[in-house]
This record gives C-alpha cells, structure tokens and sequence, in this order.
C-alpha cells in the first residue's frame, strides 16, 4: 500500500479498506466539495489510480428553461472543484449527455474496475443509478453508492416494531439518541500525500486539459446567480461562518423573513458544496454547549433527513398523498383555477405577504421557511388549488430545490402528509403577516408600489381609507389588486372540502 493510503486511512482509521482496484472513478452530482466526500475518500482508499467526472445529465438539463440559476450555480461550483482537484494532482473530467450513457462509457475508455459515488433517494435517481450500475457489470465493473447526504439513511433508524418512522418527534429523539461523534467524523480526502503519490490521476489525452465547459456551451444563459450567491465550497464557507455568528440566536430569529435569521446555507446541502457531516457536527457540538438556537437548528437537519427517509421508503409520494385518504380531495380545476393559479405565481393575489414572498422565489430562487408554508397553505386552503401544481412551480424557482424536503414541505401545509399540520389549521394570511413582518418590512423590500402604506393597513391594503390610500399613492386594482379571494369564505370551503373526504373515508367510501 502506498503511503498515500497509509495517510488517507491513518486520517479515518475506523474506515480502513484494504486496495482492491487498479483504477477507480469518481462520480460528483450533488456532492461538488473535495473535502469530507465518502465516495471521494473510499476511492483514494481503495484504488491505486482514481479520476473524478461530473455529468451534465442531459435527462435533468433538457426540461429546464435556458435561464435557470441552479445549471449556473453547479457550473462555478464545478470550476472550483476542477481546481482543488488539479491542486491534489488530478482534474475533473465534465461530460455532457445522459448520464446513464456517459458514465459506463467513460469507466470503459478509463479501464476503471469501479464507480463510486452517493447514493441518491429519489425514485428517478434510483432507477438511474440501476441502469448504471447495470451497464457497469455488463462491463465487469462494481458500482458503489455510498451514505453521504444524510447522517443516518434507509432502514438505519426504524421504529422498535421494524417500521419507518411517520412521526417527526420520535424520529428525531431516535436519531439524536443513536448519533455519535463517528457519525459525524469526516472522510479523509485531499492530502498533500495523495498528490505526492499521484493517486488522483490526470485523464489521458485527449480528455484532458477541456476543463468545465462555458454556460453558453452547455446551451444556457447566464443569470447572475453569482453575484449575490457565491457558489462553491467558498460560497458554502462564507454562510456558514456568517451563520456560526447569529447561530444562537437562531431560534428566536428564524421566523421573520425581514431578519437574517436562517443559515440560507440549503443550497449547499443541496449541491453538496458543504459537507452535512460538518454541519450537523458543528450544530451537534453547539447544542451539547447549550445553544439553543443550535439545538432548533439541529433539529431542522434532522427534518431534511426525515424527508428523505419518508422518500425512500414511501417513493410513491413522488404523486399521491402521503395519507391515501387524501388522494380523493377534491381540488379545483378549469379555468378559474388556472387563473387564481397564475395570480399565485406573479404574485397577485392582493395578500402583501403572500405576494411578497412569490416575488422573493421569482426574483432570487430562494424563499423563506415562514412564507413557504404560508404561500403553500395559501394555495392548498386558500385558493384550494392541488399540491401538486404548487410544488411543481417551486421545483421549477427554488436554488434548493430538494425532492424529499419540497413534497414533504407541500403535503405538510395541505395536511395531506407524514405528520403534517391537521386539515382545520389554516394560515390567516393577515394575523400571519402581521405577526411575522409587523412592521411590513419584508413586504417593502419586494412590493416597492406598497412603499409607504403605514404598517397596520399594509398586511390588509382593502382595510385601508381612502384617504390612507390617496396618501400612499395606491390606487387599489391599478397599483395593487384587489384580493383574489375572501380568506374567511375560502376557509369554509377548505373546511368542506377536506371534511367530505373524511367523511367519505368514515363511511368507507374513501379510497
Ligand atoms: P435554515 O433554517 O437555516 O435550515 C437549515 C437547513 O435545514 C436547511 O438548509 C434545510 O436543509 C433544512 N431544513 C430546514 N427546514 C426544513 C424543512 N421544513 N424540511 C426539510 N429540511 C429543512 N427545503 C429545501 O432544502 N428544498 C426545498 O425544495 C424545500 N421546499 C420546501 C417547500 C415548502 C412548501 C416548505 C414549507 C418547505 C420547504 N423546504 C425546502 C424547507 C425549508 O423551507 C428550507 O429548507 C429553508 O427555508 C432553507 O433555508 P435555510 O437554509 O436558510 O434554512
């Protein structure tokens, strides 16, 4: 064994693997850090030569529109991992084409005897990764797909009768009884030694030296994403040292999207531009300090790993609702629907924060936790319009858009899923505004024709005079709409709506 194994191994000595591989390949999807990366460190473990490829899954790419913050996010984020990857003697090899294609295709031009990555929960992903690992035994390969996005997955933590937990609290004492400091230990990766001993191989030419194709060669257009979303393992660094700072008074702050409360570090979790180890580890230590606010932050972890698990085991949320009962809700359709719909997504539906907070995901890709629930319950309750339809437009805007997190999210506000809010609470979108943004400063920032509507009217324009209008300058219907629905009307309706599926299903009517 060299002694850049002998390094990589003394760094992580409860994960020694003896060599078993000539030649090995890395495969990076939402993973793209070089530090604290299980696939990364197992294949520098095991395999005397390794190269690292990411694909740009033309599956994925095609659907998207040529604007889409996400595919510019991933790029610079490659551009720097090409480069801490040249720095440990090797390179990033970036294909473009369907995955299931370009990996076995490359492992064979390689003369890889093995593929390693992560594993990955969504159902399409599974069944990717199948063909892959497939087409890779066809050729004599061995594909590995190894933990790396979550702390603990699949059948690690289950219920005492053998089960998959459905209940939050208990999931979560689970997981914080079981988590120890190896759980959360990092995987040895770059070292000088690896370099030294040129493990991480350059590919041969002519694949070498391409570096990370241009966005406009990938067929996109820029965004300006960057600008005020540094990607990258810098960009996950530099939020996650501003968050280290205010960690403490997360709980407090988390709930007011005017304030910087939350860490906004759910892009890098996404990408993998942060290691959910460190984070977990870091929020871990904290709480067992005292910290209060890392112990509700910690917790917020866990509920992302608590989607996935949902996911994993219940992949069939992906289109129905996590409680089958709810599959028969009766949503509305047609055109009136389509419109209340559109007014929803632009940001029209006469409800300040409601619309705010649709101009935040339209003009930034990201949206706060508090307004999440409140413009998803605003649909689902509200304008009683499918989950379904609002969960596809987030997927379409958010920089973190996450399968597990995002339906478990929406079945959560519409009541129809793993231990979501009960069908009878309903978000008030004025008391929500009022005791969320009390001041409107949220609402100024992205409703700038609101700009001085003094707060008490503000979370409620249709309340106000109209001299308090005239003052303001706001001419309801031409500046600002009118409201779309009367929320105490649409409440009943909700109400109506959710109680004959109940009713339905008492009488076992249901499905
Ligand atoms: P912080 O408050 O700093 O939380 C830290 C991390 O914990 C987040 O980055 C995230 O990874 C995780 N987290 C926090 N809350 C949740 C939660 N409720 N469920 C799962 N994980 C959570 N999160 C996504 O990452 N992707 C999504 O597509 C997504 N869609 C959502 C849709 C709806 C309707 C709702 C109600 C929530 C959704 N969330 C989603 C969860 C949550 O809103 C975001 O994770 C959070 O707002 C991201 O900001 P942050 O990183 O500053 O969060």
């Amino acid at each position: 064994m060299s002694s850049a194994h002998a390094r990589t191994l003394a760094a992580h000595p409860s994960r020694t693997e003896p060599v078993l591989f000539d030649r090995a390949l890395v495969w990076f999807r939402r993973d793209l850090r070089s530090d604290d990366h299980a696939a990364l460190s197992a294949a520098l473990a095991q395999a005397r030569q390794v190269w690292c490829v990411f694909v740009f899954d033309t599956v994925l790419l095609e659907p998207l529109p040529r604007a889409d913050r996400r595919v510019e996010f991933i790029r610079e984020s490659l551009v720097e991992l090409d480069a801490a990857l040249r720095a440990g003697g090797g390179e990033l090899i970036v294909r473009h084409g369907p995955a299931v294609d370009e990996v076995p295709r490359l492992a064979l031009q390689l003369g890889a005897q093995a593929v390693y990555t992560h594993r990955d929960y969504e159902p399409a992903a599974v069944a990717r990764d199948a063909r892959v690992r497939g087409a890779l035994a066809d050729q004599g390969m061995v594909f590995y797909a190894l933990k790396d996005q979550v702390v603990f997955d699949t059948d690690e933590l289950m219920t005492a009768s053998g089960s998959p937990y459905s209940v939050f609290t208990p999931y979560k004492n689970a997981w914080l009884k079981k988590v120890s400091g190896h759980d959360l230990q990092p995987y040895a990766t770059l070292d000088p030694a690896i370099a030294l001993a040129g493990v991480l191989a350059k590919p041969p030419q002519p694949m070498a030296g391409h570096g990370v194709p241009s966005l406009s060669a990938l067929g996109f257009e820029t965004t300006g994403i960057t600008r005020w979303l540094p990607p990258g393992m810098t960009g996950a660094a530099e939020r996650l040292d501003d968050f280290l700072e205010r960690i403490d008074t997360y709980a407090q702050a988390r709930d007011f999207p005017a304030v910087k409360g939350p860490s906004y570090l759910s892009v890098d979790l996404r990408f993998g531009t942060v290691s959910p180890r460190r984070l977990a580890r870091l929020a871990h230590e904290r709480f067992i300090g005292g910290s209060r606010g890392a112990e509700t932050w910690l917790s917020e972890l866990i509920w992302r790993e608590f989607y996935m698990q949902v996911l994993h085991h219940h992949p069939r949320v992906v289109d129905h609702c996590f409680r089958p009962e709810y599959d028969a809700l009766r949503w509305e359709h047609g055109r009136r629907a389509e419109q209340l719909f559109a007014a929803w997504c632009e940001g029209r539906t006469g409800y300040p924060l409601v619309d705010a907070a649709m101009a935040q995901i339209n003009q930034t890709g990201y949206m706060h936790n508090r307004l999440r629930m409140l413009t998803a319950s605003f649909l689902t309750k509200d304008l009683g319009i499918d989950w379904r339809w609002g969960e596809r437009y987030f997927a379409q805007h958010l920089n973190d858009y996450d399968l597990a997190a995002n339906n478990g999210g929406w079945q959560w506000a519409a009541s129809t899923g793993c231990d979501a809010q009960p069908y009878f609470r309903i978000f008030n979108p004025v008391t929500q505004s009022e005791k969320f943004d009390a001041d409107g400063r949220f609402i100024r920032r992205y409703l700038p024709q609101l700009q001085t509507l003094p707060a008490p009217t503000l979370h409620a324009p249709w309340r106000a005079g109209p001299l308090e209008l005239s003052a303001a300058g706001v001419v309801l219907g031409r500046d600002y709409p009118e409201p779309i629905v009367e929320h105490d009307v649409a409440r009943q309706h909700t109400l109506a709506r959710y109680q004959a599926v109940k009713t339905a299903a008492r009488s076992g009517g249901g499905r």
